[in-house]
């Protein structure tokens, strides 16, 4: 269908390589766009690529912390540069120390801050002169439950990410007039390496994501596909400055 059409669009997704993000990169290939994965780990983003670019689509990988403003820079930069225009950013890339808020160093703090919302930011200002350059663009931030929700263990990544919808709405404020709609989207409990180690970590998880989610199941990330194709096309140019939980209905629940 046209409205939900990406060809000839470029897209840049951090953490691109794994999860979430990997679902999001395809959903994005699989509808025309070329596609720029990035994260540290040089291995799994050459094999990201490749793994897009199997089924014919455009795809480069791209090396990049986004804990680093130099290297936020570079890797929107080098998007734009290797796939000839930037007109989508998929700000996905995450991590999550838990611990008791107590416990937690200035430095590890900073690290969850850094990854989760300064780097999101870093890259939407890089991105922001290659989207008005194309008259216009789509930036989808992913949040969390834990940006409407606390928990003991979560101090960082809850301020991170509660950081990520108040981001969004000022965003969407600033570049509507430029025609850029900046949306979030909030995962419930969803099945990757991220939830894996909470797993094993955290006692009765399993069980209690089962009990609070009224679907009853895990999140995968192909439930993702659909929500990112909305938001990344023509089909959500009226909508910014949102957020769309997909969550099974989780956030829908007392
Ligand atoms: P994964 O752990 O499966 O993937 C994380 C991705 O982020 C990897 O591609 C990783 O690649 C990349 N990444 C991590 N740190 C950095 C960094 N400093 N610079 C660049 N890339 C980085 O996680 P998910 O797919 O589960 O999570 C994706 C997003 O969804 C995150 O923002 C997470 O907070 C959020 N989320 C996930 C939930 C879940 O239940 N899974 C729930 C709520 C939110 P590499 O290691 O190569 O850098």
């Amino acid at each position: 269908m046209q409205l939900f059409d990406l060809s000839g669009r470029a897209a840049v997704v951090t953490g691109g390589n794994a999860g979430i993000g990997f679902a999001i990169a395809q959903a994005l290939a699989q509808a025309g766009a070329a596609v720029a994965v990035a994260g540290r780990r040089a291995s799994e983003n050459a094999a990201a690529a490749a793994k897009l670019s199997a089924t014919g689509a455009r795809a480069v990988a791209i090396d990049a912390d986004v804990a680093d403003e130099d290297s936020c820079r570079a890797l929107v930069a080098g998007a734009a540069d290797e796939l000839g225009r930037l007109d989508i950013l998929i700000n996905n890339a995450g991590t999550a120390i838990r611990k008791q808020p107590q416990d937690y160093t200035l430095t590890e703090w900073r690290r969850v801050i850094d990854v989760n919302l300064t780097g999101a930011f870093l890259c939407a200002q890089a991105a922001y002169p290659h989207l008005l350059r194309r008259g216009g663009g789509k930036i989808i931030n992913i949040g969390s439950m834990l940006s409407l929700f606390g928990a003991s263990y979560t101090v960082a990544y809850g301020a991170s990410k509660g950081g990520i919808v108040a981001m969004t709405r000022s965003l969407a404020c600033a570049w509507a007039k430029d025609n850029i709609q900046v949306n979030a989207i909030l995962p419930g409990w969803i099945d990757t390496e991220l939830t894996r180690a909470a797993r094993q970590q955290v006692a009765g998880l399993n069980e209690r994501v089962l009990n609070r989610t009224p679907a009853g199941r895990w999140g995968t990330p192909a439930d993702f596909s659909g929500v990112a194709l909305f938001l990344a096309s023509a089909a959500s140019d009226f909508v910014t400055g949102t957020t769309i939980a997909v969550d099974g209905g989780y956030s829908a629940m007392v």
